[in-house]
C-alpha cells in the first residue's frame, strides 16, 4: 500500500491519496483522488453529476477471435521488434502487460490487426496449459448497450 501526501491542485491543502493496495483512509473512496484532496473532489463530483451521461467505455467479450490468433499476433510483434531494433533480445510483444494473476496465468494486451486493426483485445491464458481463460475487446457503448465503435488502445 502506498499512501501519499500531495498538496491538492485547488486549494493548496496538503491531504493524504492512497495510491495503491486495499483502501483504508477514513474519506470515501470516491473522494480518493492524486490531484484534489477530498473536499475538493467531492465538489468536483457533485458539480458533474447533474450532467447526463452519453456513454460508457467497457471491455466486451471478443468475438470471431481466438487464443491461436492472439499468439500469432503477439509472434509477429516480437518479429517486428526484432527486425526494428537490431535482433538483440531478449524481446517481449510491446502490448504485453503481465499483472499479477492466479499462478500460471499470463496477461496480454495487443492491438488487433489484419480486419480486427481497430479493436484492442485484453487476453488471459495459462502460460503452462495454453488454456484461454478470457478474451474481451475494449468498447464504447450507448446507455441502451449498443456498440458505438471499438477502440484500438
Ligand atoms: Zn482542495
Amino acid at each position: 500500500m502506498i499512501i501519499r501526501l500531495p498538496y491538492c491542485e485547488n486549494c493548496g491543502d496538503q491531504y493524504k491519496y492512497q495510491a495503491s493496495g486495499h483502501y483504508c483512509l477514513d474519506t470515501p473512496q470516491e473522494y480518493n483522488d492524486k490531484e484534489y484532496c477530498p473536499e475538493c473532489k467531492k465538489a468536483i463530483i457533485d458539480a458533474l453529476a447533474p450532467i447526463e451521461k452519453k456513454s460508457i467505455i467497457k471491455w466486451i467479450d471478443a468475438e470471431g477471435i481466438d487464443l491461436k490468433t492472439i499468439k500469432r499476433w503477439e509472434e509477429e510483434k516480437i518479429a517486428e521488434r526484432k527486425f526494428l531494433e537490431g535482433n538483440q533480445g531478449p524481446f517481449l510483444p510491446l502490448m504485453k502487460r503481465v499483472f499479477i494473476t492466479p499462478p500460471g496465468n499470463d496477461t496480454i494486451h495487443i492491438q488487433g490487426r489484419e480486419a480486427y486493426s481497430h479493436m484492442f483485445f485484453h487476453c488471459l491464458y495459462n502460460i503452462k496449459t495454453n488454456e484461454l481463460v478470457s478474451l474481451t475487446t475494449k468498447v464504447r457503448v450507448d446507455l441502451e448497450d449498443k456498440i458505438l465503435e471499438y477502440l484500438s488502445d
